[in-house]
């Protein structure tokens, strides 16, 4: 993993915050057994954490894509990126969420594509509540409570599945999830011999 080193602090402004460049992250591919493992939640936000989550949004902007979540670059800690509104030329709306938990989901469902960081090329149909109401802990610190409906609602919830280790083939029937498990592993094996 790279790791972001932190310059030498000037000495007469000891206090004054370090900022660095956001750097991307190299993201994991299914099957990984950190994918699958349960985050843990944020108890003491950092200046470490702030600083991997400006990571994990250019990580998901260059990708690219529109939701992250730490556990797809092997850090197992709750939280998550996500941004459905950023297009070509605009600033979007880059969200960051610490400990993101869904508080109220709706009865109607809805269906779209899904797709994934750490399952390159593979989409499928997935339903799941149409809104959701997501309660989180913004960069500041401070608590956030949201309702999301259309792509942000379907991508909230995929991202906080990542966190307890759930993708979004575990929604599909078993064949399919062990096809697209098995193209993923020949993918890997692909990537790993053209490294060398
Ligand atoms: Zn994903």
């Amino acid at each position: 993993m790279v790791r972001w080193v932190q310059p030498h602090r000037c000495l007469r402004e000891p206090f004054r915050a370090v900022t660095s460049p956001a750097m991307k992250r190299p993201i994991l591919i299914h099957p990984d057994p950190r994918l699958k493992k349960t985050a843990q939640d944020v108890t003491d936000l950092s200046d470490e954490l702030r600083t991997l989550a400006a990571d994990m949004l250019e990580t998901m902007y260059a990708a690219p894509g529109i939701g992250l979540a730490a556990p797809q670059i092997g850090i197992g800690t709750r939280l998550i990126t996500l941004d459905c509104d950023k297009e070509e030329g605009t600033t979007g709306r880059p969200l960051t969420m610490f400990n993101p938990q869904v508080v109220a989901q709706s009865d109607t469902l809805s269906t779209y594509e899904e797709g994934c960081l750490s399952i390159p090329e593979v989409y499928a149909d997935v339903e799941r509540p149409a809104e959701v109401t997501v309660r989180w802990i913004d960069l500041n610190g401070a608590a956030q409570e949201e309702t999301f409906d259309g792509l942000w609602a379907t991508c909230v919830q995929h991202e906080i599945d990542h966190l307890d280790g759930k993708l979004f083939i575990d929604y599909l029937k078993p064949l399919k999830r062990q096809m697209i498990t098995r193209k993923m592993q020949k993918l890997k094996r692909e990537r790993a011999r053209d490294k060398v």
